[in-house]
């Protein structure tokens, strides 16, 4: 069986965004690399957004960028601006394609389907398969978005909405998403925050169906795309070894409190390629511990407080915007913290340190 110096288990978005960071730096050209990917064909299956808050190799998978965004409870809306970090939205179908085009020209890199149809023991491993248990104490973000497309101009594309509350909670947090990538075109996302433990918040078509015609008031529309899926927001049990590293979600590149994980995993991608030459040895990357202990007490007040948190997050943007952005993106200093933290519920937080 054959061996290679490097083995990436997941082409997904970290196993493709470090072999290709590997790859356009020239990490490669002496080296193999072999990606075990048991999907039978890439197509777009996410659509992956975030603050732009440091540069990637993708910029040209970018379908739409905003710099201005809004938040809405049922009584109130807050308008912001995110001129310096535009939020960003990626086609998983453009960076499936961009990067599968450039990997192929690099005869070192072999795809495969199954980890059996390869040597392992000599190879340093790059693993992205996420280890879950099920546990009915865990938290999720689970969604279900739709594109949609009207025939005439209905969506003002300059500003998208971060999360509208203005919904049915169901003792649980609970908010949609749009992303107007066009006057025609949207995203429209329903997103839960719980520990889903039955189905019964998973009719997401009819939440979507009745958020659209009822609440945008928008009639005469065709769904053209559909994306569903389940963040964890805890970390999964991956364990590193001398030669294995986890990346991607297994990894633990998720930011607990937002699910955000596209750009944690770039500047991933970019640390192990500055340090491949002595991967075994080099310190492992994480989120900040800062924002790791941050985002648990958040989240048990979240889990104990679902009621709470729509005003909660509604809050939080009251800070300037830049500030938050910064925030949740894993940037911010010591001063735009605390100015995040004295906006929230005091008391709650503090007894949410001792449950
Ligand atoms: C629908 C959806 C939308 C999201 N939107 C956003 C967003 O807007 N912004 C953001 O920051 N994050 C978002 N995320 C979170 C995160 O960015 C994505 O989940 C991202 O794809 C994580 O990358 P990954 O490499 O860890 O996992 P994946 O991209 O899922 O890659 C894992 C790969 O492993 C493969 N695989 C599975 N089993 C095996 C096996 N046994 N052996 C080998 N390979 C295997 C899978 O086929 C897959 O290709 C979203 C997640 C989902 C599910």
């Amino acid at each position: 069986m054959r061996e290679f110096d490097y083995i990436i288990i997941g082409g997904g978005c970290s196993g493709l965004s470090l072999a290709y960071e590997l790859e356009i730096h020239g990490k490669l050209k002496d080296k193999t690399l072999a990606i075990i990917e048991p999907r039978e064909e890439y197509k777009k299956d996410k659509t992956w957004s975030f603050w732009k808050v440091a540069s990637h190799n993708f910029d040209d998978c970018v379908k739409k960028n905003w710099e201005n965004f809004s938040i809405n409870i049922p009584t109130k809306t807050n308008h912001l601006e995110c001129v310096n970090y535009p939020y960003q939205s990626v086609d998983s179908g453009l960076f499936y394609e961009k990067v599968n085009t450039k990997l192929k020209e690099n005869n070192n890199i072999t795809f495969f389907k199954n980890l059996k149809e390869i040597n392992l023991k000599n190879s340093f491993i790059f693993n992205s398969v996420p280890s879950i248990k099920k546990d009915h104490r865990n938290l999720w973000q689970h969604f279900c978005g739709v594109e949609i497309e009207t025939q005439n101009d209905f969506f003002d594309d300059s500003i998208f909405n971060i999360m509208d509350f203005d919904c049915d909670q169901r003792e649980s947090v609970h908010f949609f998403y749009t992303l107007p990538y066009s006057k025609t075109k949207a995203l429209v996302e329903t997103t839960w925050l719980s520990k889903m433990n039955d189905s019964s918040q998973k009719d997401y078509d009819k939440q979507i169906k009745d958020y659209i015609e009822n609440h945008l008031n928008l009639k005469n529309y065709k769904i053209t795309y559909k994306e569903e899926g389940a963040i964890p927001l805890f970390y999964p049990l991956n364990e590193a070894t001398k030669h294995k590293i986890n990346i991607g979600t297994a990894g633990g590149m998720t930011r607990l409190s937002t699910g955000y994980t596209f750009l944690n995993i770039q500047e991933h991608s970019k640390y192990i390629r500055e340090n491949i030459e002595s991967i075994s040895n080099t310190k492992k990357f994480q989120i900040s511990k800062k924002y790791q202990f941050l985002d648990e007490i958040f989240l048990k007040v979240l889990e104990k407080h679902p009621k709470k948190m729509p005003h909660i997050f509604f809050k939080m943007f009251k800070s300037s915007p830049k500030t938050v952005i910064k925030f949740l993106s894993n940037k911010s200093n010591f001063v735009e913290d605390l100015s995040i933290i004295l906006k929230m519920p005091k008391w709650t937080f503090i007894k949410a340190l001792f449950y």
